[in-house]
């Protein structure tokens, strides 16, 4: 159940209902709009069937929320404009943000020429894997440590903050503190030890849709983090198993404006994954842009020939900067700034 009380409600006056809901034993979540405030409550509602709630001063109305994921339900934000704050940019607001950068940081070098090369045009982000999920374990899985510091190195240089990927709830802490924010990867997407662990540090987290999983068990995934206090939550599309085997994956280009009706997370896109094919990027990136996409995150690598891992679908720096040219138009198109 939510209840929407007026924004202008007083601090007590939230600290009231808070209270009050809190003492039959149900926790609360409260989010603060333009025009509203809803206080979420979260579990046995029929208990609070006994509390006038419509009459303590600023309560507006009452809502039950019936979708199975709570927080990430678009009832539940006061309004869109929330967004996800990584460093001093905002997913979920009026420009598209692109994070940028190899598929694995390999040394220092190649990352730092990346974070210098993607941020001179325009990314908002430098993305890079320190430990990286591999089908075979006889492949590079990562500088892991070294890969960390490497990017924080390039964060402090650069001014970039960075995207990258945590495997396993044992690392949680030590990635959260080297990295701007936490992404989870489609094979971890319901890892749910993981999914409380990065719920319970205070980093925003990139949760990408698992290989086969449906939007509404993406949607319960980012419940599980937020459930644990972490509403910084941005989805990812970054394509899905199906029977094409043309390409890498499959993606869902539709998943992105119904995750947009139905929730009021960041939703951005993957077109590297999602293809596997460096061609298909700048199209599917275009696409994503002009379903409603609120950013991508797109593989760059100084040398794509030459990298360890996710080579084929890694644009070049020439490459990287004709799509952040060419995309401008299409954000201008759908109202968005890049
Ligand atoms: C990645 O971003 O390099 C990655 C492994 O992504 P995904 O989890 O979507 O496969
Ligand atoms: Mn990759």
């Amino acid at each position: 159940m939510i209840i929407v009380a007026r924004k202008d409600i007083a601090a007590d006056g939230l600290d009231h209902i808070r209270e009050r809901v809190e003492a039959l034993g149900l926790r609360t979540q409260i989010s603060i709009g333009e025009t509203s405030a809803i206080i979420g409550c979260f579990g046995d509602d029929a208990l609070l069937g006994h509390v006038p709630l419509l009459s303590i001063p600023g309560v507006d109305s009452i809502r039950q929320v019936i979708s199975p994921y709570k927080l990430a339900a678009r009832d539940f934000a006061a309004d869109r404009t929330t967004g996800v704050q990584v460093g001093s940019r905002k997913f979920g607001g009026k420009a598209c943000l692109v994070a940028a950068g190899p598929c694995s940081v390999e040394n220092e070098e190649m990352m730092k020429a990346t974070g210098h090369a993607v941020g001179m045009q325009g990314a908002a982000l430098l993305r890079g894997g320190a430990f990286k999920p591999r089908t075979s374990p006889y492949s590079f899985d990562g500088l892991k440590d070294e890969g960390l510091r490497i990017l924080a190195r390039v964060r402090d240089e650069t001014g970039l903050p960075v995207v990258t990927e945590v495997l396993d709830p044992r690392h949680a802490e030590l990635v959260a503190g080297h990295a701007d924010m936490l992404q989870i990867g489609a094979r971890n997407m319901q890892n749910f030890s993981l999914l409380r662990e990065v719920g319970q540090l205070h980093r925003p987290v990139l949760l990408k849709r698992g290989l086969s999983a449906t939007l509404k068990e993406l949607l319960l995934a980012a419940e599980y983090v937020m459930s644990r206090g972490n509403m910084q939550v941005v989805l990812c599309e970054r394509g899905i198993r199906t029977f094409g085997d043309e390409m890498r994956n499959t993606f869902d280009l539709a998943a992105i404006p119904w995750l947009k009706a139905e929730t009021h997370l960041p939703v951005i896109a993957d077109p590297s994954h999602a293809a596997g094919r460096r061609d298909l990027v700048a199209p599917l990136s275009y696409a994503a842009v002009a379903a409603g996409a609120d950013g991508l995150i797109v593989e760059v690598h100084p040398d794509p020939g030459t990298a360890l891992s996710d080579g084929d679908q890694s644009l070049d720096f020439e490459g990287f900067s004709r799509l952040m040219r060419d995309l401008k138009v299409f954000a201008e198109a759908a109202g968005r700034t890049v």
